[in-house]
């Protein structure tokens, strides 16, 4: 008999064999093979799993506040959740900056390229309205660099046209509110199932979850225990799905690697060049990601919930990982976030079916790192000192579009237009980072489910809803 390989080793061979695969079939010029025959079988993975995810976030938060046992239980936790998530992902922003400001990533830049940038900046001041020089220093007046003015206005006028950042600040246009309220009013569904048929919608999901779950504790237990068998029911047959689908993510993970790589529609040799481009930056942002995860995440475990020990804890939560890394979908790996944090972990249903819904959509503590040192770098490349003020605001905003961002690829880029903005930058920079984007988020998607997966832990535990079984066979 051979021994039972573990899932997530079977995972990682499948992605290590998904990007194996992808060089040499780009050395061989087979990208359009992998497109056409293989990529399909990745899109199949994340469809089903983004299928899941609606229903059963829907059943879990109905199931996880009509089980509880007094209302009052409902408010403490979610009073608890939201703190921890705010508290971890201003710490993370925190984490960003302080590399951004240490490392200056910005200046590895060539000076003669920061002057031009320095001087297509000044340009753009003047010829945009409502925002003003940053730091008041004016470079376009030094006669030394009056050759450089009019390159920096048929750059902008050239760059006016760029369809990758035109759909993208459309679309941070469609997400900014027009009242200070909108926010909340989003959050209210005026169609529930207009709201179940749109992914994007997920907070008026759990909204309107949470508000049938209360009715439900309100109303005599006769009348709703029908209902609650059904809800409850429903929501194991879902959970059942995902581990089915899990025995398969081996090579639907192959697949989804080798498909991303293929359709970066570079060689692995230019792929190393534009990354050699943007290396201080991707370094940045890669050291404050992997800081949150190897050293943040596990540090609370040990020293609030002190169950779980170091290793213990990727070994038991690592399959999420390796699906957030390879769909850089939050949402699309919540299902199996769940399975792992209840099965694997110990956190109590309760716990779970509230908890990492909510994670999912407002906790994004890799997204809020990475805008805040992305910005950063983009002024310093641009010779744009911030000052503390100006940090702080990257933080506010940081912090709130997180929030903001749908737990879908690349939201994090869309929703960096926002934080550019905020503080009065060319959002059109974006293009700048826009090459290594695809790869820095399929890390900053593990942050954000590690976070989620760390903060329920430590709600089970201060709930004492914690089981954790350090028998437990993987
Ligand atoms: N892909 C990320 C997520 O789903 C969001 C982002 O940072 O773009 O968690």
């Amino acid at each position: 008999m051979t021994k039972k390989i573990p899932l997530h080793w079977k995972i990682i061979i499948g992605l290590i064999l998904g990007i194996i695969y992808s060089l040499i079939s780009s050395n061989f010029g087979w990208n359009s093979f992998t497109i056409n025959w293989i990529d399909p079988f990745g899109t199949i993975f994340i469809r089903l799993l983004k299928f899941i995810a609606i229903p059963l976030v829907l059943f879990s938060i109905i199931s996880g506040v009509a089980s509880l046992p007094d209302p009052s239980k409902l408010g403490r936790m979610g009073a608890k959740t939201l703190g921890a998530y705010l508290i971890t992902t201003v710490f993370a922003v925190s984490v960003g900056l302080l590399l951004v400001n240490v490392f200056k990533p910005g200046e590895y830049v060539a000076e003669e390229q920061r002057i031009k940038n320095r001087i297509k900046y000044e340009v753009w001041v003047k010829q945009t309205t409502g925002v003003e020089l940053l730091d008041g220093v004016n470079y376009s007046a030094d006669p030394q660099y009056a050759g450089y003015l009019d390159d920096a206005a048929t750059e902008l006028d050239r760059e006016a046209g760029n369809q990758t950042v035109e759909s993208r600040m459309e679309a941070a246009q469609d997400l900014k509110s027009t009242t200070p309220l909108q926010f909340i009013v989003d959050f209210v569904p005026d169609n529930i199932f207009a709201a179940l048929s749109d992914g994007g919608k997920m907070l008026q999901v759990i909204f309107f979850g949470i508000f049938f779950g209360i009715v439900m504790i309100l109303l005599p237990r006769e009348t709703t225990q029908p209902v609650l068998a059904v809800i409850n029911g429903a929501n194991e047959v879902f959970l059942k799905m995902v581990e089915l689908i899990m025995n398969a993510a081996p090579f639907f993970v192959f697949a989804l690697m080798a498909g991303v790589i293929a359709k970066m529609a570079n060689t692995p040799g230019e792929v190393l060049e534009i990354f050699k481009g943007l290396l201080s930056y991707s370094v940045t942002v890669l050291l404050g990601l992997l800081i949150m995860i190897f050293v943040v995440y596990p540090a609370i475990l040990l020293f609030m919930v002190r169950k779980i020990g170091y290793l213990e804890f990727f070994k038991r939560f690592s399959p999420a990982q390796f699906l957030a890394f390879s769909t850089s979908s939050s949402a699309a790996t919540l299902p199996v976030t769940m399975e792992c944090v209840r099965d694997n972990l110990g956190v109590s249903k309760n716990v779970t079916n509230f908890v990492l819904p909510i994670g999912a959509t407002v906790n994004m503590d890799g997204t809020s790192l990475y805008q805040a040192v992305a910005v950063v770098f983009l002024a310093q490349m641009h010779l744009v000192d911030l000052t503390f003020d100006q940090q702080l605001t990257i933080v506010l905003t940081a912090t709130l579009a997180s929030i903001g961002s749908a737990a879908v690829p690349s939201a994090g880029l869309v929703m960096l237009i926002v934080v550019l903005q905020s503080v009065g930058l060319n959002p059109a920079w974006i293009a700048i980072i826009f090459p290594v984007d695809r790869i820095l988020d399929m890390f900053r998607t593990v942050v954000n489910v590690t976070g989620d997966a760390t903060v329920s832990t430590l709600i089970a535990q201060t709930e004492g809803e914690l089981s954790y079984d350090p028998e437990l066979k993987i």
